[in-house]
């Protein structure tokens, strides 16, 4: 006898959407298919709901307001039920030292199942303890090529170096792609001709010194032999670089955000530094280009980049921070800027959101993908239900959201992972500590796995 069987829901996967049952025992699926014959302690009925893969989040901050406790919570009410969070071993750390705490915490406290990437503020004293990170199963290494200022910023050397240690090792590069020292040069000068920081804050980091840095991460990465994920694409430019990369056949993955497919520069006037972050908000072409990119096949995964931190619109914007909340919000946005709004399929919303940070990560078939074998991480989904986004409902510590008053329709109604119930009726019933570490696999998908196959709606 089956645990569970959720029955009478249309199952959205990468390959297409068609009404089957899904049966679950001992976490994971068992059998997937029409009025199946199998008996089970419980039935969840999901006439009229979409049913998808665990959404996957492959790009989470848990250091500031939402940490390795907060942050799957928030996701989880959003649909998540995977999380790649970003372990940042700053300047005088240890990778390992910090890849060792975040697991640790994170096994105590997490909800979410939950992987981890690297991330090198310091590669010269760093990136000898990468081939052990990837021994434990920590794959993906993150670099800035921005914030010299800040004194985070990777230079050619380092980078080049790393890439080729990562590239030796079996692992995946990812960086943040933009010139930082071009664009700290534009900041000072407009600091110094006492423009509004938030006025020429897009002026300060245009999307040419991101398709710049792209370019150079993506040379660097094919010298160094080792596959390349690029976080939060912004702009047009940039999905050419990763265009002509892909059509050399570059291993060359790429992710943007729901922000960035959401809103554009004119939220700074409204909302000030609430939607500071980096890479900046850009145009309306932009926004309409990252649809077409995440169609079209050139972008891989949407990711949340959720960072929360403690801002007001009031807030000096120049000393405010980069970041905001966003996992909560992002399938739902996805949903209705992609489906409804008509840019994507739903068998494309599940390949962007499921499958290909699944491949991508090395997390495939676990996660990911609705068939036996696979952990019954499922997300029952209700596209007619309405929405107002609002902060007083979200679960982000962050006491703002950058959707406030947005209306939209298709909301998550219920979760699982792993066969047990994470979210009904709005309601969380996992336990602290419930998440596992899972151990990634990085930079193995090939860009044919990751294509676009889907053959749409069979009923
Ligand atoms: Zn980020």
């Amino acid at each position: 006898m089956a645990e569970l069987i959720v029955r009478g829901g249309r199952i959205v996967t990468a390959r297409g959407v068609r009404a089957a049952d899904v049966a679950i025992e001992q976490g994971r699926i068992v059998a997937v298919g029409r009025d199946l014959a199998v008996n089970a302690e419980r039935t969840v009925d999901a006439t009229g709901l979409l049913v998808f893969p665990g959404i996957i989040d492959a790009h989470t901050h848990p250091v500031y307001l939402d940490d390795l406790v907060s942050l799957p919570i928030t996701a989880a009410y959003g649909g998540v039920t995977t999380v790649i969070h970003f372990a940042y071993a700053k300047p005088g750390e240890g990778l390992m030292d910090t890849i060792h705490r975040f697991r640790e915490e994170g096994e105590a406290g997490s909800v979410l199942d939950f992987a981890l990437h690297g991330g090198l503020f310091d590669p010269a004293h760093q990136s000898h303890e990468i081939p052990q990170a990837i021994e434990a199963g920590v794959t993906s290494h993150k670099m800035f090529m921005t914030y010299a200022k800040l004194g985070w910023m990777t230079d050619d050397y380092q980078l080049m170096r790393t890439m080729d240690i990562l590239g030796a090792a079996g692992g995946m590069a990812m960086v943040h792609a933009e010139n930082g020292l071009a664009t700290d040069y534009l900041q000072d000068k407009t600091n110094e001709a006492g423009a509004n920081a938030r006025d020429v804050f897009v002026q300060t980091r245009p999307a040419i010194l991101e398709a710049e840095a792209l370019h150079r991460a993506i040379a660097m990465a094919q010298v160094g032999g080792c596959p390349l994920y690029i976080p939060h694409m912004t702009a047009l430019l940039g999905v050419l670089e990763i265009a002509r990369a892909k059509a050399l056949g570059y291993r060359v993955y790429a992710e943007t955000c729901p922000q960035y497919l959401t809103l554009t520069e004119q939220a700074l006037i409204e909302q000030g530094p609430l939607v500071k972050i980096g890479p900046p908000l850009r145009s309306e072409s932009d926004r309409t280009a990252l649809w077409q990119a995440l169609a079209d096949g050139t972008i891989d995964t949407i990711a949340s980049d959720h960072a929360a931190k403690a801002k007001t619109p009031e807030d000096d914007f120049f000393a405010a921070p980069y970041g905001s909340p966003q996992v909560e919000t992002m399938l739902p946005l996805a949903f209705h800027g992609g489906v409804n709004g008509g840019w994507i399929s739903l068998s494309r919303l599940a390949q962007v959101m499921c499958e290909n940070p699944a491949r991508i990560f090395g997390l495939f078939p676990q996660k990911g993908v609705i068939q036996p074998g696979s952990d019954a991480d499922l997300v029952l989904f209700d596209p007619q239900r309405r929405t107002h986004i609002t902060y007083a409902t979200q679960h982000s510590n962050a006491s703002y959201t950058a959707y406030e008053g947005m209306d939209i329709l298709g909301s998550p109604v219920m979760s699982m992972q792993r066969g047990d119930i994470l979210l009904e009726q709005g309601t969380l019933h996992a336990s602290a500590g419930h998440g596992q570490f899972l151990p990634t696999r990085s930079g193995h998908a090939t860009l044919a796995e990751l294509r676009f196959s889907g053959n749409g709606d069979e009923g």
